[in-house]
């Protein structure tokens, strides 16, 4: 009998849950189009819905239908949506640029944004600035404590989502840090924390302005390299912590030595920001004519906006160095889109920006793929934005504390 309890329970949940999820990726909707597209009897979806309309999380809302629309129906259609402003959640990053805040309704439109100058060093300072920072910031907007669904925080470095857990912090080499736990006695928040690239992921599937693939792949190009996934509109977080670590792949075997890992020829040993930086700094210092020396506040130690800005300028040192970095980018994508193909890849990166190094890859990345539908892979750039993974962070909490249901 038990076990048939709860087999009910389960399936009353995931009905639930696949109610929220249409409601969001669709909405807004009428109750008919919810039960067709899901299988479900009416009943059900009437009393789901009533519930979510008593939670206070969505309403009714009339649509008005056009001219001709209301002769052919002859009467207005009751559609289901959110309430946008009815919750709220912050998501934090704790990164390479800083500690970042970003504030977001339940469609994640992003309400506000902040930049914090803390420094990113000792562990408990960290974790009371963020909770300090929080209640400044829902102060400021006026947003009462009730409307925060909850937090989602990103850090660089591996991540273990389930248990709350950084177990290595890319930033200050912390080990199995409990964050998400710290961080939920001292605000009084639900958290939940994962690696900041796939928090850029998961911003990107709940974005309200675009509705994305239910599955896609999200690469970035910054200090290192990292693929995440989306597979049916769920982060795929692996069994253990670094699924999507795709930047110590092998591109080229007799490559320069990756600092990070010690192998030859891996993809953030010779594309990374930090990789380009240090190619760059090396032909300053061996004397080779370059703008570098004129644009750079200090050319042995480049910084990538810099090396873009020459590069711009046609610089031939840095081109040439550009060119091999994303030729290998180029490469190690086509192996990614070959194995896992997704239709969309969304591609972000501050070297990723200009149309010239865009076609580049997009040429490159064509000629290596293996597949009969080549020309179906969606490749999309994103502008460069430092708070996505904030955005991102806050998203997941969307999707951890309004649209999963606690068991
Ligand atoms: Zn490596």
């Amino acid at each position: 009998m038990a076990r048939t309890g709860n087999n009910l329970e389960r399936i009353k949940f995931q009905n639930i849950e696949s109610i929220k999820e249409i409601i969001y990726r669709q909405g807004p909707i009428s109750r008919a189009e919810i039960a067709e597209l899901l299988q479900l009897t009416p009943p059900t979806i009437t009393t789901n819905v009533a519930n979510l309309i008593q939670q206070g999380i969505v309403r009714e809302c009339e649509n008005v239908p056009s001219q001709e629309g209301r002769r052919a129906l002859g009467r207005r259609r009751v559609l289901i949506d959110y309430i946008p402003d009815a919750k709220y959640t912050v998501g934090v990053e704790c990164g390479y640029h800083g500690m970042l805040i970003c504030l977001v309704d339940i469609r994640c439109n992003v309400v506000a944004e902040r930049k914090y100058t803390d420094r990113i060093s000792y562990y408990e300072e960290t974790i009371d600035a963020v909770a300090r920072h929080v209640e400044e910031l829902l102060e400021e907007q006026g947003i009462p404590r009730e409307k925060i669904a909850g937090l989602g925080i990103a850090f660089p470095g591996f991540v273990n989502q389930r248990e709350g857990v950084l177990r290595y912090g890319a930033i200050n080499k912390w080990k199995d840090k409990t964050i998400t736990k710290d961080l939920e006695s001292r605000t009084g928040f639900a958290c939940i924390m994962e690696n900041n690239v796939r928090c850029c992921a998961i911003g990107e599937a709940m974005r309200s302005d675009r509705l994305r693939p239910e599955t896609f792949a999200y690469f970035l190009v910054s200090r290192g390299l990292g693929c995440p996934m989306v597979i049916r509109n769920r982060l795929h977080v692996g069994e253990m912590t670094g699924a999507g670590e795709v930047g110590h792949m092998v591109v080229a075997p007799k490559g320069p030595v990756c600092p990070t890992c010690g192998n030859r020829g891996c993809l953030e040993g010779i594309s990374s920001e930090l990789a380009i930086r240090e190619r760059c700094g090396q032909a300053v210092r061996e004397g080779v004519p370059t703008l570098l020396n004129a644009v750079c506040a200090n050319p042995a130690e480049p910084q990538i906006e810099e090396i873009l800005q020459a590069q711009n300028s046609n610089d031939h040192v840095v081109c040439t160095i550009m060119e091999d970095a994303i030729t290998y980018i180029g490469i190690g994508l086509a192996n990614i889109i070959n194995f896992i193909s997704p239709p969309l890849v969304i591609i972000d990166g501050r070297i990723l920006q200009s149309e010239k190094n865009q076609k580049l890859l997009i040429e490159v990345t064509r000629n290596n793929l293996f597949s009969v539908n080549v020309e179906e892979v969606d490749m999309e750039f994103v502008p460069f934005n430092k708070f996505r993974a904030a955005m991102g962070a806050a998203a997941l909490a969307i999707r951890k504390f309004i649209l999963e249901e606690r068991r």
